[in-house]
């Protein structure tokens, strides 16, 4: 089943993500992920200089907690989505962030001749996310740029909230527990999906 995790910086997406896919045959499709290592040639710890093309270009906008203009997302995607890989179903953690990508997505799926996904909303209080993000130490998370991705959040990431509950395929999970919590609420929500 194809899936989109959304919600906040620091809502524990990727972490979700990855346990889940561990679980199955269905990928983890970080766009932030896939943005690091454009930039740095590694998963993004590693300051050596191995930029692609689209590593220089979106490096300025990572570093400030923009967003990465629409184009290069959407050219990325196209590209990830076309892989064998994703066959089966997939996990997008960080993508659609805005509506307009939504729309592109929709575009890109019945191109690609692929089911529509459901959508899990991961909400978590402001008050926690700062302070994981604060303890995560990526080069993004300094107070600067946390303080941005969570305005651009807002701004941008949540109109996507309803966009997607007038579609009525999306579910809510409470991400302020622990990791084992949210994974067992996750289990569960997908086993039993009711749209809230
Ligand atoms: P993340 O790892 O999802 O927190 O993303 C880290 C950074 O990558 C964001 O602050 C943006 O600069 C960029 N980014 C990731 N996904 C997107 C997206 N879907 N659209 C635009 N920029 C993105």
């Amino acid at each position: 089943m194809p899936l989109i995790f959304l919600g906040p910086p620091g809502a524990g997406k990727g972490t979700q993500a990855e346990i889940l896919a561990q679980q199955g045959p269905i990928p983890h499709i970080s766009t932030g992920d896939i943005l690091r290592k454009a930039i740095t040639g590694s998963g993004g710890l590693r300051p050596i200089a191995s930029e692609t093309p689209l590593g220089i270009q979106a490096q300025a906008y990572v570093d400030a907690g923009e967003l990465v203009p629409d184009h290069l997302i959407m050219a990325m995607m196209r590209e990830r989505l076309s892989q064998s890989d994703t066959k089966l179903g997939w996990i997008l953690d960080g993508f659609p962030r805005t509506v307009s990508q939504a729309r592109g997505l929709d575009q890109l799926l019945s191109i690609l001749n692929q089911p529509h996904p459901q959508v899990v909303y991961f909400y978590v209080d402001a008050n926690v996310l700062v302070k994981r993000l604060l303890e995560r130490g990526r080069k993004d998370d300094n107070e600067d740029s946390i303080r941005r991705r969570l305005e651009v959040y807002e701004a941008q990431t949540i109109p996507l909230i309803d966009f997607y509950q007038k579609r009525k395929c999306l579910l809510s999970i409470n991400g302020n527990q622990s990791v084992a919590e949210v994974t067992n609420s996750l289990h569960l929500a997908l086993q039993f999906p009711v749209s809230a």
